[in-house]
C-alpha cells in the first residue's frame, strides 16, 4: 500500500493514525463484537463514544458550559438556512460579511428568510474592523473566517458588540485556538478538519436557542436537537465516532496551540516559496492568506495540465483549483504533515526549473 499526499479541499486527508485505529476497530469495537456502524445510537457503547467525542471537543476548544455542541447532518449548507430560522428571533434582518464564494451562498440562502445587510464585500482580502458597516439592530452578524475556494482568511475576530457573531468555520475549525466566548455560534461541515463528510458540528450559545421561526422543520430546530442530545433521529454515528478519534489525535499532538504552530509553519513555507518564484503566484492580500487553503496560479496556464499530471506521478494529488476560480489549490489541513508540504514545494521547485 502506498498513500499519497492528498491536498483535497474536502473531503480531505485524515490522520493516518486515525484511519489505522478505525481499521483495527472496524469489525469489533472494544470487545463489543460489533462495528461502530452496527451499534444502536442509544446503546451504552455508542453513548460512551458520543459523550467522549463531545467532551474532547469541549476540552480542545475550551467550549464553556453555556454553549451546546450539536452533531448534525445536512452539511454546512443546511446551516445557511437553519441559522436565520433559529437565530432571527423575531428580528427582520441580519448582517453578512461577503468575502468569497461560501459567504455568497450563505447570503443567498439567508435572503429567503430575512433582510440581509451586506456589512462589507471584499475580494482576495478581508475587510478591516473599521470597514464593517454593522447594523445595531441586526439579529446577528455572519461571516466566513476562512473562504475555502479563494484561500482568504480573517486575521482577527470581528467585534460585534451585543449582536451575536456567527462563524462558518468549515475550513478553519481546529486549525488554531479561538476564543469561543466571542461567538454566538460556530459551525462546520466535518469533512476538512473534523472527520468524514456527513457530520456537521454546531456550537451554539444557549441563550440563542429556543426562539426558532414557527415553520422551522423539526430537524433544523436547534432546540429540538439540543434537548435530544443531537439524537432526535439517528445521528451520523460512524462520522461522530471518527470525529472523536480525530479529537483524541489532536489532543495527543498537544492541542490546538501546538497544532497552530505547525499549521503556521506549513503555510508560511509554502507562501514564501510561491512569492519567491517567477512561475507561481498567489493573489491574496498578505494579511488575509489562509493557513488551510493555498490557491496559486502558474504564469502560463498551458502548463496546468502537465503540472497536475506530474504532481500526481510524484504522489501529490488533488491540486486542481476549484472549478469556479481555476489554477491550483493546496489544502493543507491538520492532517497534512510538514513532510507533505515539503514534498509539494520540492516538486514545485523542480517543475519550475524545467518549465520556468
Ligand atoms: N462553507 C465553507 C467555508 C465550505 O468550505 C464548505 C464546503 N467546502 C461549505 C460551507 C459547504 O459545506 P457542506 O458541503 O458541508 O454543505
Amino acid at each position: 500500500m502506498s498513500r499519497v499526499y492528498n491536498f483535497s479541499a474536502g473531503p480531505a486527508a485524515l490522520p493516518e493514525e486515525v484511519l489505522q485505529q478505525a481499521r483495527d476497530e472496524m469489525l469489533d469495537w472494544e470487545d463489543s463484537g460489533m462495528s461502530v456502524m452496527e451499534m444502536s445510537h442509544r446503546g451504552k457503547e455508542f453513548t460512551s463514544i458520543a459523550e467522549a467525542a463531545e467532551a474532547d471537543l469541549r476540552d480542545l476548544m475550551a467550549i464553556p458550559d453555556n454553549y451546546k455542541v450539536l452533531f448534525l447532518q445536512g452539511g454546512a449548507s443546511s446551516q445557511f438556512a437553519a441559522i436565520p430560522m433559529n437565530l432571527l428571533r423575531g428580528k427582520k434582518g441580519a448582517d453578512y460579511v461577503n468575502t468569497g464564494s461560501w459567504s455568497k451562498k450563505a447570503i443567498a440562502e439567508a435572503k429567503r428568510y430575512c433582510d440581509v445587510n451586506v456589512a462589507a464585500e471584499t475580494s482576495m482580502c478581508t475587510p478591516s474592523q473599521g470597514d464593517l458597516n454593522l447594523n445595531a439592530d441586526a439579529a446577528y452578524v455572519h461571516y466566513t473566517p476562512n473562504e475555502t475556494i479563494q484561500g482568504v482568511e480573517f486575521p482577527y475576530v470581528p467585534e460585534t458588540g451585543d449582536v451575536p457573531l456567527i462563524a462558518d468555520m468549515s475550513s478553519t475549525i481546529l486549525s488554531r485556538p479561538v476564543d469561543v466566548t466571542k461567538f454566538g455560534m460556530i459551525y462546520a461541515g466535518a469533512q476538512k478538519n473534523i472527520g468524514p463528510a456527513g457530520l456537521t458540528v454546531a456550537i451554539v450559545r444557549e441563550d440563542l436557542i429556543g426562539d426558532a421561526m414557527t415553520d422551522t422543520p423539526t430537524m433544523f430546530n436547534y432546540s429540538t436537537m439540543a434537548d435530544a442530545g443531537s439524537m432526535y433521529n439517528t445521528p451520523p454515528t460512524y462520522g461522530w465516532y471518527l470525529a472523536g478519534l480525530v479529537f483524541k489525535w489532536l489532543k495527543g499532538k498537544g492541542g490546538l496551540q501546538a497544532v497552530a504552530e505547525v499549521n503556521e509553519r506549513k503555510a508560511a513555507k509554502l507562501y514564501e516559496y510561491i512569492d519567491s518564484s517567477t512561475l507561481y503566484s498567489n493573489p491574496v492580500a498578505a494579511d488575509s492568506r489562509s493557513w488551510m487553503n493555498v490557491p496559486f496560479v502558474l504564469a502560463n496556464s498551458d502548463l496546468d495540465a502537465s503540472f497536475l499530471n506530474e504532481a500526481k506521478d510524484n504522489g501529490l494529488v488533488t491540486l486542481k483549483g476549484h472549478r469556479s476560480v481555476g489554477g491550483m489549490r493546496a489544502s493543507i489541513y491538520n492532517a497534512m504533515s510538514e513532510q507533505g508540504v515539503q514534498a509539494l514545494i520540492d516538486f514545485m521547485v523542480d517543475f519550475e526549473k524545467r518549465n520556468g
